[in-house]
């Protein structure tokens, strides 16, 4: 078999070699040619225009710009040379290839140089601009014709890999792959989405003809990265809607009917939609697969409770698992007074669970005796047996795997996988929450508790904190409670329990016992202990707790009016959104303070006045996707985003990625598993894998 030009190693490209080889593979991953080539501008210059002098804003993209030599200087190690045009003087440094270049630009000559313009000791410079001969007077002209500007590093142009270099290999590399491209999207396809052939997309994105081609080469490159991830992501939602494999669960059920009466309150509008879309999707013979989303406070628990007693009303289990042991208890002692009216059994399982404790609970769960279960990981070891759970309730489902959340599937005799329902307070946008989550059905509760006040965020540094103790002082002689949560963002980082000791050192000298309480709670602490002091302060015993984040998700103390978070542009923004959202619980007016540290960078400081400035989660979280792209949000961004695309957006590319969505999903409706013939070329993309989310776990 011949070797495809795509798979010849770019050493073999001409103008390549060994060393630029090496050099291409560790700056931009590129191992073969056709590696090279599905690199793509991020940017396209139009060559034959220039900007005059006067124009040039130093730090701005590369310009290019036609000018005449003034002066050539050789200072020790370099060459400066000015260089002006009719409206203005710049100089040009190089610092190699000294001799050769002062050859080059005799004064009075013309020519055009490329590069990047800064400014240096007050002067417009570019450091080694790529330099061409002028046009002639009067030759043709090629307006219009732009070239692509390709991501590069300073290694690589050190090498000689220039701008110009890159275009070169780009056009050698085009030359040999372009004749062997097969079509990746089915002819239809095209067809209806009037898309260009990949071969047209791939000659128009390196080598636009016109801006007008250049364009839907860049349109349907996204389409296809959008489209087919989509349809991965789909896919399996459209084969499971075709089995019946879901428990029907048709009934209301007597409990469900006797706690909503005993309410203390009436459901919020979405809290009673949201429950409308679960109870369609319970009765449908289908498994439940749904993510709720809902801001801190706008209370899921409700709706929680409420799905696991339609699960009992037709006699099936229910388990809700929470992320860490203070949450599970939290969540049993407050599902508890909801299930009070009703007749149903419920219990907690958690790691420190007694010996003694597990040997009742255990059986009475494997007997159906207990009708809801709470707990945290503990519920999916191999002890733990259901008689038939029906439910599954997973909250702020990013700190489960998939491989955790299909261990519980195998827990249950029903027959039948349990449904799901994942909730979530990370507010995740739209277009994110549709990529990742394509295949779950998504619920929104956009809608808060009456009642709720504002909370006012205010960021303060050191200097203000006399003024902050104060205040905090002024809310605790009204009777209310304060959080003081300080960063530790890795458990076992020795600096985070200094300062967060010292910060409780601070805080128990300004505020002495008596009068004041201080409780201090984290992650080292024995259960028992973190227990004793949680529940201090739950019960109202302590005026102020301090913390790290363990009390992040989900503790709810209605009487706390004031959080205060230390060193705050140590944390990201939807975890601020998140301790901000553990006040404005109860009646009164609620503050979140953010105290941040002398050297704060741009980035940060952004981010915290963007803080200050919205209340909302998901227009933060969508602000905050604007800002950053969507590789950095929270949570993904050590581990990047478990979907890699090359040129599609998903910040910027909303609108196509919709249109490929919607389009996903009439291709999918005709032909769920893609067997059609007209498919095989889909079904071959994806089989690739690039589009497969491999760990949802990842996503926050
Ligand atoms: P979440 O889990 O979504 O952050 P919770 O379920 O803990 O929110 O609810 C927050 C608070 O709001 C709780 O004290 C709860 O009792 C209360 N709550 C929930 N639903 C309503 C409602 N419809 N009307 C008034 N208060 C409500
Ligand atoms: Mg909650």
């Amino acid at each position: 078999m011949i070797k495809k030009a795509s798979d010849t190693e770019i050493q073999f490209l001409p103008g390549v070699g060994p060393k630029r080889a090496a050099l291409l593979a560790r700056e931009l991953g590129v191992g073969t040619i056709g590696d090279l080539v599905k690199i793509y501008p991020f940017r396209h210059i139009d060559r034959s225009t220039f900007t005059p002098i006067a124009e040039v804003v130093p730090d701005a993209a590369m310009v290019q710009v036609k000018a005449q030599v003034v002066s050539v200087e050789t200072p020790p190690k370099r060459l400066k040379v000015t260089v002006k045009d009719d409206t203005g003087e710049m100089d040009l440094v190089f610092f190699k290839g000294v001799k050769y270049t002062a050859e080059k630009l005799v004064p009075g000559a013309v020519f055009t140089f490329f590069g990047k313009p800064a400014l240096f000791n007050g002067r417009l410079n570019m450091v080694h601009p790529e330099i061409d001969p002028a046009p002639a007077p009067g030759a043709a002209s090629q307006a219009g014709v732009m070239t692509g500007v390709y991501p590069s590093t300073e290694k690589l142009r050190n090498a000689g890999i220039t701008a110009k270099v890159m275009n070169k290999l780009m056009a050698n590399a085009l030359r040999m792959v372009l004749p062997e491209v097969t079509e990746t999207l089915p002819q239809y396809v095209l067809q209806e989405n009037s898309l260009l052939s990949l071969q047209q997309a791939l000659r128009n994105i390196h080598f636009p003809k016109d801006a007008e081609l250049l364009k839907r080469a860049r349109y349907r490159l996204k389409f296809e990265e959008l489209f087919l991830l989509q349809l991965s992501l789909l896919k399996q939602k459209f084969i499971r809607s075709r089995g019946e494999n879901g428990i029907v669960m048709a009934k209301v059920g007597e409990d469900f009917n006797k706690c909503y009466d005993a309410l203390p309150y009436q459901l919020t509008g979405a809290q009673k939609r949201v429950i409308k879309e679960i109870r369609t999707d319970l009765m449908s013979g289908h498994q439940m697969n749904r993510l709720l989303q809902g801001d801190v406070g706008s209370g899921k628990t409700m709706v929680a409770v409420l799905t696991a007693l339609l699960a009992v009303g037709n006699g099936y289990q229910a388990c809700i698992m929470a992320p860490t042991e203070v949450l599970a208890r939290q969540h049993f002692a407050n599902i508890s007074k909801y299930l009070a009216p009703t007749g149903v059994k419920a219990a907690v399982l958690t790691g420190s669970t007694k010996a003694s404790e597990r040997k009742k609970l255990l059986p009475a769960l494997a007997n159906g005796e207990i009708g809801i279960i709470v707990g945290t990981h503990a519920l999916i070891e191999d002890t733990v047996v259901f008689k038939n759970l029906g439910l599954a309730i997973i909250d702020e489902q990013h700190r489960f795997g998939v491989e955790q959340r299909a261990r519980l599937w195998g827990k249950t005799t029903a027959g039948l996988p349990p449904h799901v329902l994942v909730m979530t307070a990370t507010p995740i946008p739209r277009t994110l929450a549709m990529t990742l989550y394509g295949d779950l059905d998504v619920s929104v509760i956009d809608e808060m508790p009456p009642g709720r006040k504002p909370i006012q965020t205010l960021l303060i540094t050191e200097k203000q904190r006399p003024a902050l103790w104060r205040f905090i002082k002024d809310q605790i002689a009204l009777g209310r409670q304060a959080f003081i949560v300080y960063p530790l963002i890795f458990e076992s980082e020795k600096l985070d329990y200094q300062n967060l000791e010292q910060g409780y050192e601070k805080v128990v000298q300004a505020f002495p016992f008596p009068p004041y309480k201080v409780a201090i709670v984290h992650g080292q602490q024995a259960n028992d202990v973190k227990t004793f002091n949680m529940d201090a302060f739950v019960a109202g015993r302590a005026n102020i707790l301090v913390s790290t984040t363990v009390i992040e998700v989900g503790v709810d103390v209605p009487n706390a009016s004031v959080m205060v978070i230390e060193s705050a542009e140590r944390f990201g923004l939807s975890q601020l959104h998140q301790l901000r959202g553990r006040v404005g619980r109860g009646a009164d007016k609620s503050y979140c303070i953010l105290v941040k540290g002398d050297k704060v960078g741009k980035d940060s400081q952004h981010r915290l006045e963007l803080l200050c400035n919205t209340e909302n989660g998901f227009d933060l979280a969508e602000e905050d996707m604007r800002m950053r792209g969507p590789g950095d949000l929270e949570g993904t961004q050590q581990s990047g985003l478990p979907i890699n695309l090359n040129i599609a957006s998903l910040a910027k590319d909303g609108q196509i990625l919709q249109a490929a969505r919607g389009y996903a999903e009439r291709v999918l409706a005709a032909d769920p598993a893609l067997e059609l013939p007209v498919n095989r070329l889909l079904r071959i993309e994806l089989a690739k894998g690039k589009y497969e989310v491999k760990d949802y776990s990842k996503i926050s």
